[in-house]
């Protein structure tokens, strides 16, 4: 899938106001990783699994899992593999909520164990460009083509890296990410993970305090949250970033409103007028910032 042309053009716009801001943002994002703990620790069991579906056929032709202790399934269908998961409380797959579930479980079938889903929770957590090195698009970068055992050790690696990137965001954007994003099955595993903490107040006043300066002050937040919570969530990773960013074509295929969500966020002047639009989008102050002209 292309990339939205015109995402290129507002990321553009943004990325100009953001010049100042990168200082701020860049102690902001400091990770912290030598305080990152580990969450694949002894007490949460975590097995990956990957499924090779016929692009014709639509069926399964390859399965590969893998486990904690690095033992390891790998067959042309689902015979063994509940018994080979057996005993864990998390199964994780990169797109496994919507596409690698369906083929294990049955399209209505019941999971026993708790979904955990890398694909969702990258644009989040690595918005900037280039993104993720294991992730191109919607999929893994694989060295081995259609090797599951292959890529479910991808998927932990990147797992990893995601509760790294987790950890080491400021508690305030922890907070309004959880909160948009709970009960969600494409986030709710990983949140569950990392054992996300939750605003019980809701996330409209967290958004205005850790996102003051860099959204109109006037936005309806409240409607965007009842309306669009996974949307908002990939706009303010988006807008929060100190560097060059864009949406991966796959998440405006999937959440096509998040492209409009950024533009009424940052670049829609309101009409009350407000700290950030009376200076960020005043086309005087901004024809002489950028080009020098009064
Ligand atoms: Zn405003």
């Amino acid at each position: 899938m292309p990339f939205h042309s015109s995402m290129s053009f507002w990321s553009k716009i943004i990325d100009g106001f953001r010049k100042s801001d990168e200082k701020i943002d860049s102690v902001e994002s400091h990770r912290v990783s030598s305080e990152v703990q580990s969450a694949t620790s002894e007490s949460v069991r975590i097995a990956y699994v990957d499924v090779e579906v016929g692009a014709n056929d639509r069926k399964i032709h390859d399965i590969g899992a893998l486990r904690d202790d690095d033992s390891t399934f790998h067959q042309s269908g689902k015979k063994g593999l509940m018994e080979f998961l057996d005993g864990i409380d998390y199964l994780c797959g990169h797109n496994i909520v919507k596409h690698d579930a369906r083929y294990i479980f049955g399209k209505d079938g019941e999971c026993p164990w708790i979904l955990v889903d890398t694909l969702y929770m990258s644009p989040i957590l690595f918005p900037e460009r280039p993104y993720h090195c294991l992730v191109k698009d919607y999929k893994l970068v694989s060295e081995q083509m259609n090797n599951p055992v292959a890529d479910c050790r991808l998927t932990r690696e990147l797992l990893q890296d995601e509760i790294d990137a987790w950890n080491a965001l400021p508690e305030g954007r922890r907070l309004v990410f959880a909160t948009l994003l709970r009960g969600k099955p494409e986030f709710d595993g990983f949140l569950r993970v990392v054992k996300a903490q939750y605003a019980a107040e809701g996330a409209t006043d967290l958004i205005k305090k850790h996102y003051e300066g860099k959204i109109c002050g006037n936005a309806d937040i409240d409607d965007l949250i009842e309306h669009y919570p996974c949307e908002l969530a990939y706009a303010l990773a988006l807008i929060g970033t100190a560097h060059d960013s864009v949406t991966p074509g796959w998440v405006l295929h999937t959440y096509p409103q998040v492209d409009n969500i950024v533009r009424q966020l940052c670049l829609t002047r309101c009409i009350q007028g407000c700290a950030y639009c009376d200076s960020r989008l005043d086309i005087h102050l901004n024809l002489k910032r950028f080009f020098g002209y009064d």
